[in-house]
């Protein structure tokens, strides 16, 4: 597989100027045998979840000459469910929100509460996706900065959002490409600055909207917390989830969140009509009949992560804490000739991150030995 690039010469469309010399996202998609390059869950689903997939899909389908339950009340119900069990907080079936991807969730978030006129901030180095979305929905984007360890600086984020007076605050935690989580009283004290702010075209004592990116949530280490928790409190936090990466499910394109009744019914009112095909509910629903069978996964992903950072560090490299199913290490003065070294042994992983680092995926523990060996033999090459 190949990616197209665009055609910027003639003929002359009207395209938005801002959008003249942009490149689709993104990342390689390429046939190498170990890809380690986009946080996927590197196990496929069971024969089990396989079936029911198979059969409530086919079930669907029975129905697809009518349009889809627009409201989906019963798959957001069910990932309530899923909260209720991952995370111990209860939420009604209306306090959730699901996509197609998280990235549509999120771009739902700005067409809602972002917009001409206003801003999203966001604290960098995070998810690359983030500016596009803001850019498609003609937001201003403002990206402050996080520590040299990638935490969060209260007193910075507090001056960047008194300063900028945003609409929307996106954190993300665990952090990609950093792997770095927030404490809760970080994202409090930024529910508290988003409190106080006036957006000019808002009503007064609106506030801003406190997005925090959950999407790797799962994988959390013990006793790091989820902002699912403050949720009772804060009608303005959205905390978004996935099911493409914990749950094994990218190709299935479920994004979700959970916040107040009053902020997803505002989702609503921006979503296409139909966005979510009956084929998506009902595969999603499927999948999470055999959630207990998918958190038991996560357990050994996570041990494969804490050995693969442990390892990193015992060859003497760089790595940042990491609560996701990936990790971030380096540091190198060509990391681009490291990554196409990796490449060139058959192993795919991600140029991302500020300079001299390098991102790499947790995958089976094959595929893990697979990188260690062609990093050491890289290494060797390279000094
Ligand atoms: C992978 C990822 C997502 C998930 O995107 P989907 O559209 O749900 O596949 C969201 N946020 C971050 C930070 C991610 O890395």
């Amino acid at each position: 597989m190949t990616t197209p690039t665009v055609n910027h010469t003639s003929p002359a469309l009207p395209l938005r100027p801002e959008l003249a010399h942009e490149e689709p996202y993104g990342a390689p998609q390429l046939d190498v045998p170990v890809l380690l390059n986009v946080n996927e869950n590197p196990y496929a689903p069971s024969d089990a979840v396989v079936a029911t997939i198979a059969a409530d899909v086919a079930e669907a389908a029975r129905g697809l000459n009518r349009y889809p339950d627009r409201e989906f009340l019963g798959l957001r119900g069910d990932l309530a469910a899923y909260l209720l069990k991952e995370s111990g907080v209860a939420l009604q079936a209306e306090q959730v929100w699901a996509a197609n991807g998280s990235n549509e969730v999120m771009l739902h978030l700005l067409q809602a509460f972002g917009g001409p006129g206003r801003t999203v901030v966001s604290f960098a180095p995070t998810y690359s996706m983030y500016p596009e979305y803001a850019r498609d929905t003609h937001t201003r984007w403002v990206a402050g900065r996080r520590n040299d360890d990638f935490t969060l600086d209260v007193a910075h984020a507090v001056e960047v959002i008194e300063r900028e007076q945003p609409s929307v605050i996106l954190l993300t935690s665990p952090n990609n490409p950093t792997g770095t989580a927030l404490p809760l009283d970080v994202v409090e004290a930024v529910l508290d600055a988003a409190a106080r702010v006036h957006v000019p075209d808002a009503p007064a004592g609106a506030g801003a909207v406190v997005v925090v990116d959950e999407a790797y949530a799962e994988f959390r280490r013990e006793g790091t917390p989820s902002a699912l928790g403050l949720l009772a409190d804060r009608p303005n936090l959205a905390v978004s989830r996935t099911m493409s990466k914990a749950f094994g499910a990218a190709g299935m394109r479920l994004g979700y969140l959970a916040a107040s009744t009053r902020l997803v019914d505002a989702l609503r009112v921006v979503r296409l009509p139909y966005h979510l095909s009956a084929v998506t509910q009902a595969a999603a629903r499927a999948a999470l009949k055999h959630t207990d069978e998918l958190m038991a996964q996560i357990g050994s992903l996570r041990d494969e992560r804490d050995a693969l950072v442990v390892w990193l560090r015992e060859q003497g490299f760089t790595v940042a804490d990491t609560d996701a199913n990936f990790v971030l290490f380096g540091m190198f003065a060509d990391r681009h000739a490291v990554w196409q070294g990796l490449l060139d042994r058959g192993v795919l992983i991600r140029e991302v991150g500020p300079a001299g680092w390098l991102r790499v995926s947790v995958g089976t523990p094959q595929e893990t030995a697979a990188f260690r060996e062609a990093l050491t033999d890289v290494q060797k090459e390279l000094r």
